[in-house]
């Protein structure tokens, strides 16, 4: 079933002062947002992602999130419930999902798994709230003063992403707009749709203050996992086909022999991402035996294996090619590789890097029989 997520970030932050929102500050070199959007974008069971802004966020809106190729961002609301219907509205007039999940954008330390259970969940649920049981023991007070007792059985903490059949929510909002219920569940209930709890996460928490900021970072980085891998590919150079370097096709007297477009480039990165996650190589997903891969765009291998990371929980982090090329010279075609690599992998171009060398007329590569193509890809694994 098709998935959107939808990112509530109209929020102005009134409890951590300063003039940038708390949803665009750096988080381990990254804003808040971005890390969050990734977590979603990056999901194979999530389809489409939507961010809820305000317009006057606009510079830190383009900062944090314009590379990453995702729709554009709906004006938010007077209130959080109005921000959300806004954004399941543009949802509902673009390409109506069967699920969407809702979510808040300062809470970028979900993982994976997270998402899968409330996803699952909605197999047969309208409404999936994940939930944190409360260890701490309750009381009231008035001012300074212990005046009751409160049993916390029955008590769970609510968290986001919180999960709906799409129909069922959307419907929700249009009948309680202007209702300020405290979030999506509430309305589900409110209209007597049952909600099914999931269990959240602890690491999963809103950052609300400076102090919630400084403990995801800490939770960040410790939690954080790298991995490496490598690539390596050859392709003869033919007449009367086609040079196709990283997704760019080059002016040359010659081209490269294979199956597919015999893209050297891009089937080394492809095995490096495949590497990166021990998800085996590139002629096992793709054999050369398989009709299906006849003159394909080695765009479609890229993709697959991006998934694949995604898939083990990884991100990839950055790429660095070596091409080894007597002729033609890469130099002028630099820049459009990266920039379509970069799109491919959904990495910011500074994360992409080409290099090419001769081999001073020596070997295959010098006589210009072929040419090679290296790779290598770091991926961080969320814990
Ligand atoms: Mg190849």
């Amino acid at each position: 079933m098709r998935c959107a997520a939808l990112i509530v970030a109209a929020g102005r932050g009134s409890r951590f002062g300063g003039e940038r929102p708390k949803q665009y500050l750096d988080l381990a070199g990254q804003p808040v947002i971005r890390h969050t959007v990734r977590r979603f974008r990056d999901h194979p069971l999530v389809d489409a992602v939507v961010v809820v802004a305000d317009p006057s966020h606009r510079a830190c809106y383009e900062e944090a999130l314009a590379d990453l190729a995702i729709a554009p961002p709906v004006t938010g609301g007077d209130s959080r419930q109005e921000s959300i219907r806004r954004g399941l509205e543009a949802l509902a007039a673009a390409d109506p999902p069967e699920l969407v999940l809702i979510h808040d954008a300062v809470r970028p330390l979900l993982s994976p798994a997270l998402i899968d259970r409330v996803v699952t969940a909605l197999s047969d649920a309208d409404a999936v709230l994940p939930v944190l049981p409360v260890v701490d023991t309750l009381k009231r007070v008035e001012g300074e003063q212990v005046v009751g007792a409160q049993a916390r059985e029955g008590l769970v903490r609510a968290q986001t992403p919180q999960g709906f059949r799409f129909a069922t929510i959307l419907d929700a909002h249009r009948r309680l707009a202007g209702a300020e219920l405290t979030d999506d569940a509430a309305l589900a209930s409110a209209l007597g749709i049952p909600v099914r709890t999931v269990a959240g996460e602890e690491r999963n928490l809103k950052i609300t203050t400076p102090a919630d900021l400084a403990e995801a970072e800490r939770r960040l980085v410790a939690g954080q996992r790298w991995r490496t891998g490598i690539g390596f590919d050859v392709h003869r150079l033919v007449p009367g086909r086609r040079l196709v370097l990283g997704g760019v096709e080059i002016p040359h007297e010659v081209g490269l022999a294979g199956h597919s477009d015999a893209d050297v480039v891009a089937h080394a990165i492809t095995d490096a991402l495949l590497g990166s996650v021990a998800a085996g190589d590139i002629g096992q997903h793709f054999p050369p035996s398989d009709p299906r891969w006849r003159d394909v765009d080695s765009a479609v291998f890229l993709g697959r294996a991006v998934e694949l990371v995604a898939a083990a929980g990884g991100r990839v982090e950055n790429v660095d090619v070596m091409l080894m090329c007597e002729r033609p010279r890469i130099a002028p075609y630099r820049e459009a590789i990266r920039a379509r690599l970069a799109e491919l992998l959904r990495l910011p171009r500074e994360c992409v890097s080409i290099k090419a060398t001769t081999t001073e007329r020596l070997g295959f590569t010098g006589r210009e029989e072929g040419i090679a193509a290296q790779a290598v890809v770091s991926v961080a694994l969320s814990a």
